[in-house]
Protein backbone atom coordinates (compact mmCIF):
# COMPACT_ATOMS: atom_id res chain seq x y z
CA UNK A 1 0.00 0.00 0.00
CA UNK A 2 1.39 3.39 -0.98
CA UNK A 3 2.73 5.27 1.91
CA UNK A 4 1.57 9.03 1.87
CA UNK A 5 2.29 11.80 4.64
CA UNK A 6 1.04 15.28 5.15
CA UNK A 7 3.31 17.89 6.17
CA UNK A 8 1.33 20.45 7.81
CA UNK A 9 1.79 24.41 8.57
CA UNK A 10 1.77 27.81 8.17
CA UNK A 11 4.95 27.83 5.75
CA UNK A 12 5.12 31.62 5.78
CA UNK A 13 7.38 31.09 4.04
CA UNK A 14 9.15 27.94 3.61
CA UNK A 15 12.88 27.62 4.99
CA UNK A 16 15.61 25.33 4.86
CA UNK A 17 14.18 23.58 7.71
CA UNK A 18 11.33 22.62 6.24
CA UNK A 19 12.93 21.19 3.20
CA UNK A 20 15.44 19.62 5.03
CA UNK A 21 12.11 17.62 6.85
CA UNK A 22 10.83 16.85 3.61
CA UNK A 23 14.22 15.75 2.02
CA UNK A 24 14.67 13.41 4.64
CA UNK A 25 11.16 12.10 4.88
CA UNK A 26 11.29 10.99 1.17
CA UNK A 27 13.19 8.04 2.38
CA UNK A 28 10.63 7.01 4.54
CA UNK A 29 7.02 7.69 2.52
CA UNK A 30 5.77 7.24 -1.14
CA UNK A 31 4.36 10.80 -1.35
CA UNK A 32 4.10 13.50 0.71
CA UNK A 33 1.54 16.82 0.62
CA UNK A 34 2.34 19.52 1.76
CA UNK A 35 -0.48 21.08 3.20
CA UNK A 36 -0.51 24.90 4.09
CA UNK A 37 -3.27 25.55 6.53
CA UNK A 38 -5.43 28.45 5.41
CA UNK A 39 -6.68 29.85 8.37
CA UNK A 40 -9.47 32.83 7.41
CA UNK A 41 -9.25 34.21 11.22
CA UNK A 42 -5.38 34.04 11.01
CA UNK A 43 -3.64 37.13 9.43
CA UNK A 44 -0.52 35.98 7.50
CA UNK A 45 2.21 37.59 5.68
CA UNK A 46 2.25 35.59 2.30
CA UNK A 47 -1.23 34.88 0.92
CA UNK A 48 -1.82 31.12 0.59
CA UNK A 49 -1.07 31.12 -3.15
CA UNK A 50 2.00 32.79 -3.24
CA UNK A 51 2.70 30.20 -0.28
CA UNK A 52 2.47 27.26 -2.48
CA UNK A 53 3.94 28.96 -5.72
CA UNK A 54 6.76 28.82 -3.62
CA UNK A 55 7.26 25.71 -2.85
CA UNK A 56 6.07 24.20 -5.74
CA UNK A 57 8.92 25.88 -7.23
CA UNK A 58 11.13 23.71 -4.29
CA UNK A 59 10.12 20.44 -5.66
CA UNK A 60 9.68 21.47 -8.81
CA UNK A 61 11.49 18.07 -10.37
CA UNK A 62 10.29 16.03 -7.07
CA UNK A 63 7.67 14.41 -8.13
CA UNK A 64 6.39 12.60 -4.78
CA UNK A 65 5.85 16.10 -3.56
CA UNK A 66 2.28 17.49 -3.84
CA UNK A 67 1.61 20.79 -2.76
CA UNK A 68 -2.39 21.81 -1.46
CA UNK A 69 -4.34 23.63 0.99
CA UNK A 70 -6.92 23.14 3.36
CA UNK A 71 -9.05 24.78 6.17
CA UNK A 72 -10.39 22.64 9.09
CA UNK A 73 -9.03 19.67 10.69
CA UNK A 74 -5.86 18.30 9.47
CA UNK A 75 -7.10 14.74 10.42
CA UNK A 76 -9.53 15.21 7.95
CA UNK A 77 -7.29 16.57 5.48
CA UNK A 78 -5.45 13.52 6.03
CA UNK A 79 -8.35 11.13 5.67
CA UNK A 80 -9.70 12.46 2.68
CA UNK A 81 -5.86 12.52 0.71
CA UNK A 82 -5.71 8.51 2.02
CA UNK A 83 -2.61 9.70 4.18
CA UNK A 84 -1.82 7.40 7.00
CA UNK A 85 1.09 9.37 8.63
CA UNK A 86 1.34 13.14 10.03
CA UNK A 87 4.65 14.30 9.30
CA UNK A 88 6.40 17.30 12.07
CA UNK A 89 9.66 18.58 12.57
CA UNK A 90 10.98 19.38 16.22
CA UNK A 91 13.76 21.77 17.01
CA UNK A 92 13.32 22.24 20.48
CA UNK A 93 11.72 20.65 24.08
CA UNK A 94 9.22 23.46 23.67
CA UNK A 95 8.13 21.87 19.76
CA UNK A 96 8.40 18.96 21.33
CA UNK A 97 5.64 20.07 24.13
CA UNK A 98 3.44 21.29 21.82
CA UNK A 99 3.69 18.66 19.00
CA UNK A 100 3.08 16.18 21.83
CA UNK A 101 -0.42 17.79 23.03
CA UNK A 102 -1.88 18.06 19.17
CA UNK A 103 -0.60 14.71 17.78
CA UNK A 104 -2.62 12.79 21.26
CA UNK A 105 -5.46 14.81 20.52
CA UNK A 106 -5.51 13.99 16.53
CA UNK A 107 -4.59 10.01 17.88
CA UNK A 108 -7.74 10.45 19.44
CA UNK A 109 -9.73 11.83 17.43
CA UNK A 110 -7.99 9.98 14.54
CA UNK A 111 -6.22 6.42 15.82
CA UNK A 112 -5.55 4.87 12.11
CA UNK A 113 -2.88 8.11 11.90
CA UNK A 114 0.35 7.94 12.80
CA UNK A 115 2.33 11.08 13.84
CA UNK A 116 5.71 10.68 12.91
CA UNK A 117 8.31 13.09 14.01
CA UNK A 118 12.22 14.17 12.46
CA UNK A 119 14.66 16.11 14.49
CA UNK A 120 15.85 19.04 13.43
CA UNK A 121 19.92 18.92 12.49
CA UNK A 122 21.77 21.56 14.59
CA UNK A 123 22.36 24.22 11.84
CA UNK A 124 18.90 24.58 11.39
CA UNK A 125 17.32 23.98 15.20
CA UNK A 126 17.45 28.47 14.69
CA UNK A 127 15.24 28.88 11.84
CA UNK A 128 11.58 29.62 12.21
CA UNK A 129 9.36 31.26 9.85
CA UNK A 130 8.60 34.21 12.58
CA UNK A 131 12.26 35.22 12.38
CA UNK A 132 12.38 34.84 8.53
CA UNK A 133 9.14 37.25 8.28
CA UNK A 134 10.87 39.72 10.24
CA UNK A 135 13.99 40.15 8.53
CA UNK A 136 12.10 40.41 5.08
CA UNK A 137 9.56 42.78 7.01
CA UNK A 138 12.82 44.69 8.01
CA UNK A 139 14.31 44.75 4.56
CA UNK A 140 17.26 42.57 5.55
CA UNK A 141 18.25 39.92 3.10
CA UNK A 142 16.58 36.42 4.18
CA UNK A 143 17.77 34.52 1.37
CA UNK A 144 20.36 31.72 3.01
CA UNK A 145 17.31 31.00 5.32
CA UNK A 146 14.50 29.79 2.42
CA UNK A 147 15.66 27.19 -0.33
CA UNK A 148 17.73 28.66 -2.91
CA UNK A 149 15.11 28.17 -6.22
CA UNK A 150 12.90 30.75 -4.33
CA UNK A 151 13.90 34.14 -5.28
CA UNK A 152 12.19 36.38 -2.59
CA UNK A 153 12.01 39.39 -4.36
CA UNK A 154 9.93 37.55 -6.90
CA UNK A 155 7.18 37.48 -4.04
CA UNK A 156 5.04 40.13 -2.12
CA UNK A 157 4.55 39.61 1.29
CA UNK A 158 1.38 41.66 3.01
CA UNK A 159 3.40 44.93 3.76
CA UNK A 160 3.80 45.30 -0.31
CA UNK A 161 7.88 44.52 -0.04
P1 LIG B 1 3.01 25.75 12.26
O1 LIG B 1 2.36 26.98 11.74
O2 LIG B 1 2.13 24.56 12.33
O3 LIG B 1 3.90 25.93 13.46
P2 LIG B 1 5.32 25.89 10.57
O4 LIG B 1 5.11 26.36 9.18
O5 LIG B 1 5.99 26.85 11.50
O6 LIG B 1 3.97 25.35 11.10
O7 LIG B 1 6.13 24.53 10.55
C1 LIG B 1 5.61 23.35 10.02
C2 LIG B 1 6.40 22.17 10.58
O8 LIG B 1 7.78 22.33 10.28
C3 LIG B 1 6.32 22.06 12.10
O9 LIG B 1 6.33 20.69 12.44
C4 LIG B 1 7.58 22.69 12.57
O10 LIG B 1 8.00 22.19 13.82
C5 LIG B 1 8.54 22.28 11.47
N1 LIG B 1 9.67 23.20 11.35
C6 LIG B 1 9.64 24.54 11.21
N2 LIG B 1 10.88 25.04 11.13
C7 LIG B 1 11.73 23.98 11.22
C8 LIG B 1 13.17 23.83 11.25
N3 LIG B 1 13.97 24.89 11.17
N4 LIG B 1 13.67 22.59 11.37
C9 LIG B 1 12.85 21.53 11.48
N5 LIG B 1 11.50 21.58 11.48
C10 LIG B 1 10.95 22.79 11.37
Amino acid sequence: MKKTAVFPGSFDPFTIGHEAIINRALSMFDEIIIAVGANALKKSFYPVDTRKEMINKVFQNEPRVKVDHYEGLTVDFCKKNGAGFLLRGLRTAADFEFERAIAQVNKEMAPDIESVFILTVPEHAHINSTIVRDIIRSGGDASRFVPSSVNLKDYYGDEGL
